[in-house]
């Protein structure tokens, strides 16, 4: 019995990591910015979310309750665009996999996220070791991790 549930626990952790690298694998595209929502096809899906900009501890998050993403207003200083639409992108894909796809948020969910957020970022011409600065030296200074 318990060398069934090994097994079963092993062929489970074999498929998890399968589908994870498909979504490494898996391209992001048509993102649309629009009256604060950002809207992007990832793998045959439309993911819609509302973007609310305020204070924020993190950088950025999302709502377990609302189709809405959160971003810190201090990204708008300066000529941030590119970052802030990149964490949106972040944000928005890991909500989705997060709730849609049962991933854990840390170890999974977050990693695939951030993939699809450095992806984005050199599609629009943004440089990812400026961005990582930005956003991860400004707020990691705040206790973020
Ligand atoms: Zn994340």
């Amino acid at each position: 019995m318990i060398f069934l549930k090994k097994r079963v626990a092993a062929i489970k952790s074999a498929e998890k990591r399968k589908l994870i690298q498909k979504l490494l694998n898996a391209p992001v595209s048509n993102v649309r910015f629009s009256k604060n929502r950002v809207s992007l096809d990832f793998r045959d899906r439309r993911i819609s979310d509302a973007i609310l900009i305020k204070r924020e501890k993190h950088v950025a998050e999302w709502s377990r309750r609302r189709k809405q993403v959160y971003v810190d207003r201090g990204i708008l200083r300066g000529d941030r665009v590119k970052s802030f639409r990149a964490l949106c992108v972040h944000e928005a894909v890991e909500k989705f996999l997060c709730e849609k796809l049962g991933l854990n948020l840390d170890k999974e969910a977050h990693v695939v996220a951030t993939r699809k957020e450095r992806e984005y970022l050199e599609k629009i011409g943004g440089n990812w070791r400026s961005h990582q600065l930005i956003v991860y030296w400004d707020w990691h200074l705040l206790g973020e991790k």
